[in-house]
Formats: C-alpha cells, structure tokens, sequence
C-alpha cells in the first residue's frame, strides 16, 4: 500500500507532469514579478540582472531562485536587510498555481499556449493597477492584435472583432459618463478581454467586476481601510474577472439558471 503511494506520487505520469508545470510556473510568475515591477517604471525589459528594490544591489543566483530565495532570506535583502514584499512570493507561487490549472484545463482546445500567456497577461495587468493604478498600453495593445491574429487563424475573427468592439466600446460608453471611476487603460483592457472571450462572456466579466469591485470597497469603507474618495484599481477586477471567466466558463449559465 505504502509503496504503491509512493509510486503513485513520484511516478504518475500526472503527478510528474504537474510538477514541472508548476515549476515552469513559479519561473514565469518570477518573470511577472519583474514585469510588474519594471512596466509602470518605464524601465527596459531586457536581459539585465534583478536587483533589490531598496539599495540597488544586483542579487546573485541563488537569490533568484523563486520561492526557496524568499523563505531562504527570511523575507530580508542580504544585503540592506529591507523586508522584501510578501508580492514576490505570493506572485511565484500563483505563477505555479495557475500554470498548473491551465494544464488541466483547455482540453482539445486549439492554441490552448496562447491561454497561458493570457493568464500571465492578466496577472501582470492586476498587480500594475493595484499598485501604480494604471494600465500599460505596453501590456493591452499587444495582447489585443496578437488575439485578433489568433482568432483569425481560428477562424473566429468575426466573434473576436464583436468581442474587442462591445467590450470596449461599452465601457467607453460608462467612462463618458462617469469619467471619475474608469479610465482609458480599462476600456483598452476590456476591449482586449473581449477579443479572446467574445461578446456573450463581456458583459458577465464586466457585471462580475462590477459586483466584486462594489463589494471590497464597501467592506474596505466599512472597515475604515479606504475612502470614498480614493480611486479603485478597476482594471484589477476586470482582469480577476476574465480569469475566473476564461477557468469557469459555465460560470453565466449556473448563475442565471439559479436566479431563474
Ligand atoms: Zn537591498
């Protein structure tokens, strides 16, 4: 019984192929780290060497290892001894968790590595608006062409084109009237949701973004966290949103069946 566990755990086809999932995963949400750190900066994307956020210093190899540098370092810089944020390895740790989600998920679907890098997208997306509220056009357009492209070689270009002009032409709409909530990085991004999830799944992102938004800003109000006066990183939900709905896709049908 026990050996055969042990098989089962190290030896499963599954099991293993999860495992190097989420390893890649954890190397690709220390990507998105970098990302996140460097977009909303303005800083090159190149090749060069992290370096810690407080003194500057480039980190050496074992520091770079996902994850194990974290808890390694005790959540210190080696060097100026500055607490690093719990964001680098909470986000390397999602990186896994999805990686691994997206590898069972998308089963006969074509092109199922372009919905990995869409994920990754939205995570980056939601991080830089939390922080810096804003949204890099450096991170939507590109995702937003190369998705029309995608679909076109699907074959599903009329449903992209329906997808990308409902959803950003509706939340242009909203920032028309209520320039105040949203901005132009969150009509460009829902815009690019739609290009990949096509209109019926839209509006379903933008009312559950809607919900989650109203519903944290309240309990963060309530709590004395945050006012009414401070922005709400919108783009964050949108992303969250688009994510759930790109896992769950029977998600709108399940919701209006138990409303009905
Ligand atoms: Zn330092």
């Amino acid at each position: 019984m026990i050996t055969e566990t042990i098989s089962f755990v190290f030896f499963h086809p599954s099991v293993i192929s999860h495992l190097l999932l989420f390893l890649c995963g954890l190397a690709a949400g220390s990507f998105l780290n970098v990302l996140i750190h460097r977009l909303p900066r303005g800083e090159a994307m190149g090749f060069s060497r992290s370096h810690c956020p407080s003194c500057r210093r480039q980190l050496g190899a074992l520091e770079l290892i996902p994850l194990f540098s974290f808890l390694w370092l005790r959540g210190k810089c080696r060097h100026c001894g500055r607490p690093i944020s719990l964001r680098y390895p909470f986000i390397e740790l999602l990186g896994g968790v999805v990686t691994v989600l997206w590898g069972m998920s998308f089963s006969g679907t074509t092109g199922k590595i372009v919905y990995l890098l869409l994920t990754y997208a939205l995570i980056a997306v939601a991080f830089i608006d939390l922080e810096h509220k804003i949204i890099p056009n450096r991170l939507t357009i590109p995702f937003l062409l190369a998705g029309l492209v995608f679909m076109a070689w699907k074959g599903e270009l009329p449903a992209a084109l329906t997808g990308g002009l409902l959803g950003g032409g509706v939340l242009f709409l909203i920032v028309l009237c209520y320039p105040k909530g949203m901005g132009m990085g969150d009509v460009k991004l829902l815009a690019m949701i739609g290009v990949y999830l096509g209109w019926e799944r839209i509006f379903f992102v933008l009312f559950l973004a809607s919900l989650l938004a109203t519903a944290v800003a309240l309990a963060l109000i309530a709590a004395k966290k945050m006012t009414r006066k401070d922005p709400i990183p919108f783009g964050t939900f949108l992303a969250f949103a688009a994510f759930i709905l790109l896992y769950f896709p029977d998600l709108p049908r399940l919701f209006f069946l138990s409303i009905r």
